[in-house]
């Protein structure tokens, strides 16, 4: 059995749910490994693995969502909660241009004192100052909770977002797309399945395109996980607007559901069997920032095409145990050493030239920036434009008075 499904995903048949279940349980991880290179080089001809240097910046870790997986949130009202100002924000977007960047990847908790304005306003800015750099920002999750607080439709929050400088969506936020563990990761409210997934064709139909992400190893089975990886192909079917696929384990440090954190060997065998399935997609990221840069580079034969982004700042998975941290010279000698060559890209993919450190120097980064230095409680002076929502903050500004 395992033989013949190999021969069909070696001449670019379709696996059905069975099948790619029977793989991911049974098949020895060497073949699974083999399968997936091919569908690489299949897609990728010239052994080019791409990266991309941008920065991962969180706005807020004010969240009411309570996902009982994330260590990286704070509840409303609490000493440690922040927003950055929209000055903060400008200089790390300084840092990311001097390190050769062109991105934001911007996300952040679903702060009920932040409403859609704050983000319309924030992006115009960054526009005005930045013409050029783009705004990766807010996962579906995040879309959902503008659109309840502002009660307007999705397509009406995306509409403005784009209108003030969104230029496409990251697909955080999706965990596992099965309801069932959804409600035991307590990330049911911010979104279903149905409606992550709906967020996205909305993404994509408004013409921007799209990743999508899969969070493994909580409460989830093997099967779940592959239903996940199913209904991402049928949307991809659908609109096309995905351009990539990444995967990551669960860390599970500091977090309030606890367990532990799944092998590198289970993380190599999801990414192959997420390659054989998602025949649709044309790129797979390695995670190098939860598995570290060895797993990362053994990626690379199991079926990624990429390495995501260099580090320069992170706070969520940090918050829950894992950091790694690579800055471009460390990207890309990971990824020549693996026997590849390295390139960097944009977020749609496109190649923008070699490695930018060849061409002129670049600050090292061999320590991950944080959002905000630890203690540092300020707040941001544009943050009383916007009404107080929540009860803590109506006190903070009284206090300031
Ligand atoms: S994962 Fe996101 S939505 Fe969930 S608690 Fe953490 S910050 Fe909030």
């Amino acid at each position: 059995m395992i033989q013949e499904l190999a021969s069909k995903v070696r001449s670019g048949g379709r696996l059905d749910r069975p099948e790619a279940l029977e793989l991911y349980l049974h098949a020895p991880t060497p073949l699974l490994g083999e399968l997936a290179d091919a569908v690489r080089a299949r897609k990728h001809p010239g052994r080019v693995v791409t990266y991309i240097i941008d920065r991962n910046v969180n706005y807020t870790n004010v969240c009411v969502a309570r996902c009982n997986f994330c260590a990286f949130y704070r509840p409303v009202g609490s000493a440690e909660g922040y927003v950055l100002g929209f000055e903060e924000i400008f200089r790390k977007i300084d840092e990311t241009i001097a390190l050769g960047g062109g991105q934001l990847l911007l996300q952040g908790g679903h702060n009920p004192d932040l409403p859609l304005e704050w983000y319309e306003d924030l992006f115009r800015a960054v526009k005005q100052k930045y013409p050029t750099f783009k705004l990766h920002a807010l996962s579906p999750p995040e879309v959902i909770h503008l659109s309840r607080m502002s009660r307007l439709e999705v397509p009406a929050v995306l509409d403005r977002l784009i209108s003030a400088g969104l230029d496409s969506v990251p697909g955080g936020g999706a965990e596992i797309l099965v309801d069932r563990v959804r409600k035991l990761l307590n990330c049911y409210n911010k979104a279903t399945a149905d409606e992550w997934l709906d967020v996205m064709r909305h993404a994509h139909r408004a013409g921007l395109r799209t990743t999508a992400t899969m969070m493994y190893g909580t409460v989830e089975t093997v099967e779940e996980r592959l239903e996940h990886l199913f209904r991402l192909r049928d949307v991809q079917d659908e609109m096309g607007g995905f351009t990539a696929f990444i995967t990551w384990s669960y860390q599970p440090d500091h977090t309030e559901l606890g367990g532990s954190e799944a092998t590198g060997i289970e993380y190599l065998r999801t990414l192959a069997v997420a390659r054989l399935v998602l025949d649709n997609f044309d790129n797979l990221q390695a995670s190098w920032v939860t598995q570290g840069g060895k797993v990362g580079q053994l990626s690379l034969a199991f079926g990624a095409n990429d390495m995501g982004s260099v580090m320069i700042e992170e706070n969520v998975v940090r918050a829950a145990g894992a950091a790694y941290c690579m800055d471009e010279i460390e990207i890309v000698r990971n990824i020549e050493n693996a026997g590849f060559i390295a390139k960097r890209r944009n977020m749609h993919y496109e190649v923008l030239g070699d490695p930018i450190f060849r061409d002129r120097a670049v600050p090292r980064m061999l320590e991950l920036a944080v959002a905000r230095a630890d203690g540092d409680t300020s707040r941001p002076p544009e943050i009383n434009r916007y009404a107080a929502r929540s009860a803590a903050e109506k006190k903070a500004r009284l206090s300031e008075h």
